[in-house]
């Protein structure tokens, strides 16, 4: 991804539903990777509750050494398991939804309520599939998203990236670093990849902190991590390093929001800048989210609490068990 081919499968889906006598909506989110939902209109909608049934089409890439016994997008059938890409993540959740509509259809089953089936693009490198149908007005009482899961009813633990950016006023020559480190040098500067070098040492320091401090029930300990994740920096070896930037991808419990997080780090940055001379004039900038990983280089997805005793749960949670 994203190699904006989903138009094939999202078309087939499309169609499907439409046979399923679901109306249609199917527009592009980018160009070549369309949304598609299906609305099947309650008969008694007023006074049913909605549901959102959703799922992404889209797979993870395929790598030059990956190791597989067959063509990757040729699934085949092994001990009683279909292998392919995707096959998990998350085409079988997908065909299970549709398989769950036709079966409905099928047997005659006329729902009260209005029942929404979202087949998005985009997730496997962030892209906002999933938030353009909210951003288009598509709510519901309840939505099962059919991603894989591990079957604990834990909520969503949220992630948010951004970028930490220094640069220097000036633009040093190497031959003036003699002069900014040394005894009797009389410049003021520094390198900015140095400088960067502490705030990820900082950010350790939080994450650290954070993973002792906090939790959340479902979670293993220490799920809150900041990760140093890319960084760029510097112009020429001819130069002083005069910008560096750090792109951080922070994941935070279910219980915390993108905008709380984000402030602990500004927080903590900022104080430890204080402390140094140099970032003292020089702060670091802060650059948080985004739409898109490969587009803006930069996302966000909200955390989410799911509580035990919701009236949706514990049907869906009497559901699986009555099947299982
Ligand atoms: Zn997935």
């Amino acid at each position: 991804p994203p190699a904006r081919n989903t138009d094939g499968i999202q078309s087939w889906i499309a169609r499907f539903l439409n046979e399923m006598g679901f109306s249609i909506d199917k527009w592009d989110v980018y160009p070549g990777d369309p949304n598609v939902v299906g609305l099947l209109k309650g008969t008694d909608a007023a006074d049913y509750h909605s549901l959102i049934i959703n799922g992404h089409v889209d797979v993870a890439e395929v790598k030059e050494d990956e190791d597989w016994e067959h063509a990757p997008f040729h699934p085949i059938e092994k001990n009683g398991f279909l292998i392919g890409r995707g096959a998990s993540d998350m085409k079988g959740g997908m065909a299970c939804l549709l398989f769950a509509v036709k079966l409905i259809r099928e047997a005659g089953i006329e729902l009260p309520g209005d029942l929404i089936l979202q087949s998005v693009i985009g997730e496997e490198v962030g892209e906002a599939g999933t938030l353009e149908c909210c951003k288009r007005g598509y709510r519901a009482d309840f939505a099962v998203v059919a991603d894989t899961s591990d079957m604990h009813i834990q909520g969503q633990g949220g992630v948010i990236t951004g970028w930490i950016e220094i640069k220097s006023s000036q633009t040093f020559h190497d031959g003036t670093r003699r002069n900014m480190i040394h005894a009797g040098g009389g410049t003021f500067g520094a390198s900015a990849i140095e400088k960067m070098a502490k705030i990820i040492a900082g950010l350790g320091e939080l994450e650290r902190h954070w993973s002792i401090m906090k939790s959340y029930p479902g979670f293993k300990p220490g799920t809150n991590t900041i990760n140093p994740a890319v960084i760029e920096g510097g112009r020429h070896a001819a130069f002083i390093a005069d910008e560096c930037r750090l792109w951080i991808t922070v994941h935070f419990y279910p219980n915390e929001t993108h905008d709380q997080v984000a402030a602990e780090i500004e927080d903590y940055i900022n104080r430890l800048s204080d402390s140094d001379i140099w970032l003292r004039e020089n702060r670091p900038v802060f650059k948080w989210g985004g739409s898109s990983m490969i587009e803006d280089r930069g996302e966000i997805f909200p955390a989410l609490e799911v509580d035990p005793g919701h009236p949706g749960v514990s049907a869906l949670t009497v559901s699986h068990e009555k099947v299982k």
